[in-house]
């Protein structure tokens, strides 16, 4: 549209983009409202183990119920979080609440259930990251095995030495470090063997046609056969039949995830199952 802005030079800011501005700011401002009137909530989703099948881990989400907007989806309100910058606060409140539940749990009896964080790269930067959890895990008695923070290619992408720096020193706290949407970001795969990576996890992009696109049957195979030559383990998003299921268990996937193992829910729906998960073990 820019290029068609030499016939008036006003019209650079099309309607549309004026909209997407003005959506970005109402989004922001009830974010920043919304925060501290508790209209944020984590759900967690199951992670199984493969192949035993046991939940052995949870990835938590957010969620936000505004009372006019209704259900924003973290896709629309984190990008926006991001390019606002707040992220730092809301990622924060999330990694805290998070980690309170992941002790909870432990208390419950709820052995190794270890608890995924999302976090953005503007999280990473902006503060230093390594301290705040350093302090929360002090705050909080947590087992620092028990927390894996998931991070995309991009961030992984910029600022090299500096995300480097901060990844180390959170490894070296004890916490577990996995990628995200592995394979849709900008990737050297350099980054690696740079950076004290533990886990990838399979964009569900790769998943959601992999019974019939042989494609994505051959980049799940390679990543997965990648990753264990590099000694990592190896998640698939986005498991919804039984048949991805027993195609990934034959290419030796390390844990599934998705909404055949259960959708994400609020931690008090999914105790009851983490109970008879361990009890049945
Ligand atoms: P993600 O980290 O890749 O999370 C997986 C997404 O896939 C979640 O969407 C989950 O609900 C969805 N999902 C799980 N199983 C299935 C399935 O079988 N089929 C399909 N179609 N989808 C499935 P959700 O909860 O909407 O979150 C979207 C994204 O928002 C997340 O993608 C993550 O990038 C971001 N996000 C969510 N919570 C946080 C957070 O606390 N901090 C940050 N920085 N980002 C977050
Ligand atoms: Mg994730
Ligand atoms: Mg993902
Ligand atoms: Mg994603």
């Amino acid at each position: 549209r820019s290029k068609e802005g030499g016939r008036n030079q006003l019209s650079f800011f099309t309607p549309e983009m004026d909209q997407a501005v003005q959506e970005r700011a109402l989004l922001d401002h009830e974010m920043r409202l919304g925060l501290p009137a508790g209209q944020f909530e984590l759900h967690y989703q199951p992670l199984m183990r493969m192949p035993d099948g046991q939940i052995r881990g949870v990835e938590a989400l957010m969620r936000w119920r505004h009372p006019h907007l209704g259900n924003v989806s973290p896709a629309k309100f984190i990008p926006v979080a991001e390019q606002t910058g707040f992220i730092a606060a809301l990622g924060d409140w999330g990694l805290e609440q998070a980690m309170r539940q992941a002790k909870a749990w432990a208390d419950q009896g709820i052995e190794g259930l270890r608890v995924a964080v999302n976090v953005s790269a503007r999280q990473l930067m902006k503060q230093a990251l390594h301290e705040r959890v350093r302090e929360l895990l002090a705050q909080t008695g947590l087992d620092p095995s028990l927390l894996e923070l998931e991070l995309t290619e991009s961030l992984l992408a910029e600022n090299v030495e500096q995300v480097n720096a901060s990844l180390s020193a959170i490894h070296a706290l004890g916490v577990r470090l996995a990628v995200d949407d592995f394979g849709t970001g900008y990737s050297s795969l350099a980054y690696l063997k740079r950076f004290p990576i533990g886990k990838l996890k399979i964009d569900q992009s790769f998943v959601r046609d992999l019974i019939s696109d042989p494609d994505d049957r051959a980049i799940a195979a390679a990543v997965i056969q990648m990753g264990h030559s590099l000694g990592l383990r190896v998640n698939a998003e986005g498991v919804e039949s039984e048949d991805q299921l027993a195609q990934l268990r034959a290419m030796g996937v390390d844990e599934v995830q998705g909404y055949l193992v259960g959708r994400p829910l609020p931690a008090a729906e999914l105790t009851p199952r983490l109970l008879s998960d361990r009890a049945g073990a």
